[in-house]
C-alpha cells in the first residue's frame, strides 16, 4: 500500500477562522474540506453546544478525540479544519505529526468578539476564555508547521512547500502578503524574480555572503548606523544602476537593521520600487526590523527621518547566523526581545521574564507578535505605535549622542526603563532592569544631558501635534499608545537613568 499523503490541517483558537481558511484552501486545490466540528455535529445529531451542556465536557472530548483521531489517521491528502479544543488529545497531537499543520492566528480580543455571541460553551465567561486562550497557545505553537496572520489567502503554495526544519509565518497587511521562513538558509526558498542583487555590509559580506546563492552582483556598504545615510543610499542606487538593475530584478538585504532599512529604502525608491527580500543576520533584525515594511535612513536632524513603506517579497530568517554575532550586538537585540515580550504578554512574556535563553521559538514568538500588530495597522495610524515602546526616549538618546555612543538596542533598553517608570510600573521596571543587566546591556545613561534627551523627544517622528505621544504599559500584554506625559515627569524619568 502506498503511504498516505499528508493533509493540510488548520488549527487554532475559537474564532480564528479555521473553517474559512480550510474552505479557501480546499477550493484552490479543487478538493472538499473536512470540517471536524461539522462532522461532529452530524455524528451527534445535534449542535455541539447542546451536547456539551447535557453530557459535559469529558464526554464531548471523548467523541471529538475518536472522530478527529480517525480523520487524521486515515487522511490521504485533502484539507481539514480541527476544532479549537481537539489538540488537548494526545492521540490527535500524535496523528497531526505527519500532516502540514497551519495555525490560524487570532488575538484574544478578536477571538472573544467573534466567539462570545456564538453560543459556544467555552465562550461565556471572559476570564475563563482568557485562561483557556493562554493555556492552549503553547500547544498550538508546538504543533504548527506554519502560522497564518491576517488571513491565509495566497498562502497555499507556501504551505505546500515548507522545507524540512522550517517554520512558515504567512502574513498579510494592507499592501500585500508575504512568507517569513524561519529555519536553515540553505533550504529556505529564495524567491526567483529576475536577477538577485545582494546588498550587505562589509563585515557580513566576509562572513555570510556565500550563503546566498545565485547573486548577480554584491553591493557592500560600510557597517554601522553612521552609514545609514542618504549618501550611502546614493551609492547603492548608483551601484544598482551600474549593474543594470531593472524593476524585474530584486534586492536581497543580507545583514542587520542598518542594511535592511537602507537596502529596503533603496529598493522602495530605485525606479520607483523593486522587490526586496530580507535575510536578517542580527538579533535586532531577526526579531524586529526585517518585518513590517518600514525602511529608511537617518538625517543629522533625526533618526529614520527619510523613508518609505515597502513590504518585502519574503523574509528568510536563519537563527544560525547569530552564531557569529558579537556579544554586544546580541545584547542589543535582547532589548527588542524584551520590548516585544512586554507587548505580547502570554507565553513569550512568561519565557522572557523567566530569563530563558533566546532560541528559535522565542524568535518566532517575536516575529508573530510584530506581524500581528502590523497586520492590523501597516501605516502606523494607531495600533502599530505600540511597537515603539521604549523608542521615544531611545531614539532621543541616539540622536542626542550622535548615533555613536549607543547601539539602537542599547538605547531602547534605556528607553524601556524610562517608559516603565512613566507607566507607573515600578516592579516591572525592576524586573526589566535585572533582565537588561543579565543580558549585558547598559542601564545607565552617560554622555548626554537629561534636558537634551527630553528636548529631543519633541522631535520624534510620531509627534503630530504639540505633545509627543508615549507608549505606556499597563501590564505585559496590555500596552497602549497615545499617552501624554508631563514635561517634568519625562525629565525625571530620564534623570533617573543618569543618576550615579
Ligand atoms: P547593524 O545592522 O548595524 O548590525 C550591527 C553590527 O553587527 C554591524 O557591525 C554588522 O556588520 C554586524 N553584523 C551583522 N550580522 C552579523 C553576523 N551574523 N555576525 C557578525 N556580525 C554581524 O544593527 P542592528 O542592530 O541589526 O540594526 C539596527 C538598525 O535597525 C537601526 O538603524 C534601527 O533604526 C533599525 N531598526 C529598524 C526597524 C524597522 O522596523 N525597520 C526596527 C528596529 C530597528
Ligand atoms: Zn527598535
Amino acid at each position: 500500500m502506498a503511504a498516505l499523503k499528508p493533509a493540510l490541517v488548520f488549527i487554532g483558537f475559537m474564532g480564528a477562522g479555521k473553517t474559512r481558511a480550510a474552505r479557501e484552501a480546499a477550493a484552490a486545490l479543487g478538493v472538499p474540506a473536512d470540517d471536524a466540528d461539522a462532522l461532529l455535529e452530524a455524528k451527534l445529531g445535534e449542535p455541539i453546544a447542546a451536547h456539551f451542556d447535557r453530557e459535559g465536557e469529558a464526554a464531548f472530548r471523548a467523541t471529538e478525540e475518536e472522530l478527529c483521531g480517525k480523520l487524521l489517521e486515515n487522511a490521504d491528502g485533502g484539507v481539514i479544519a480541527l476544532g479549537g479544543g481537539a489538540l488537548q488529545s494526545e492521540r490527535v497531537r500524535a496523528a497531526l505529526a505527519r500532516h502540514v499543520v497551519a495555525l490560524v492566528d487570532v488575538d484574544l480580543d478578536t477571538a472573544w468578539e467573534r466567539a462570545r455571541d456564538s453560543g459556544r460553551p467555552l465562550a461565556r465567561d471572559r476570564a475563563a476564555f482568557e485562561a483557556l486562550y493562554r493555556d492552549r497557545a503553547p500547544v498550538y505553537e508546538q504543533a504548527a508547521d506554519a502560522i497564518i496572520i491576517g488571513g491565509g489567502r495566497g498562502a497555499l503554495d507556501a504551505l505546500l512547500h515548507i522545507p524540512e526544519g522550517h517554520l512558515l509565518i504567512w502574513t498579510r497587511a494592507a499592501s500585500g502578503a508575504y512568507p517569513v521562513w524561519i529555519g536553515p538558509i540553505d533550504r529556505a526558498p529564495l524567491p526567483e524574480q529576475g536577477r538577485r542583487l545582494l546588498v550587505t555590509d562589509e563585515t557580513v559580506a566576509a562572513l555570510h555572503a556565500a550563503r546566498v546563492p545565485g547573486s548577480a552582483g554584491i553591493i557592500e556598504i560600510p557597517p554601522g548606523e553612521q552609514h545609514k545615510t542618504l549618501e550611502t543610499a546614493e551609492r547603492v542606487w548608483s551601484a544598482l544602476a551600474a549593474q543594470g538593475a531593472t524593476r524585474a530584478d530584486h534586492v536581497v538585504a543580507l545583514g542587520g537593521g542598518v542594511v535592511g532599512d537602507l537596502a529596503g529604502f533603496c529598493a522602495a525608491t530605485y525606479q520607483r520600487g523593486i522587490g526586496i527580500v530580507h535575510v536578517p543576520t542580527t538579533l535586532v533584525a531577526q526579531v524586529d526590523s526585517a518585518y513590517g515594511g518600514k525602511t529608511g535612513v537617518d538625517l543629522p536632524e533625526g533618526k529614520n527621518y527619510v523613508g518609505a513603506y515597502h513590504q518585502p517579497t519574503a523574509v528568510l530568517t536563519d537563527p544560525a547566523f547569530l552564531a557569529t554575532l558579537p556579544p554586544e550586538e546580541f545584547a542589543a537585540g535582547y532589548a527588542e526581545v524584551l520590548k516585544t515580550a512586554l507587548i505580547a504578554g502570554g507565553t513569550l512574556w512568561d519565557r522572557v521574564s523567566a530569563g530563558d535563553a533566546i532560541d528559535d521559538a522565542m524568535i518566532a514568538g517575536c516575529v508573530r507578535t510584530k506581524l500581528r500588530v502590523v497586520a492590523n495597522d501597516e501605516r502606523d495610524a494607531g495600533a502599530r505605535q505600540i511597537l515603539n515602546l521604549g523608542h521615544t526616549i531611545g531614539h532621543a538618546i541616539e540622536t542626542t549622542t550622535g548615533y555613536a555612543r549607543y547601539r539602537h538596542g542599547e538605547a531602547v533598553g534605556l528607553g524601556l526603563l524610562a517608559a516603565l517608570r512613566l507607566s507607573g510600573q515600578d516592579a516591572l521596571r525592576d524586573l526589566a532592569l535585572d533582565l537588561l543587566v543579565h543580558a549585558g546591556l547598559p542601564t545607565h545613561l552617560d554622555g548626554a544631558e537629561p534636558q537634551a534627551v527630553a528636548a529631543a523627544t519633541a522631535r520624534d517622528k510620531k509627534r503630530t501635534g504639540e505633545a509627543v505621544p508615549f507608549v505606556l504599559v499597563d501590564a505585559p500584554g496590555r500596552v497602549t499608545p497615545g499617552h501624554t506625559v508631563g514635561a517634568s515627569e519625562l525629565l525625571a524619568a530620564v534623570r533617573e537613568l543618569c543618576a550615579p
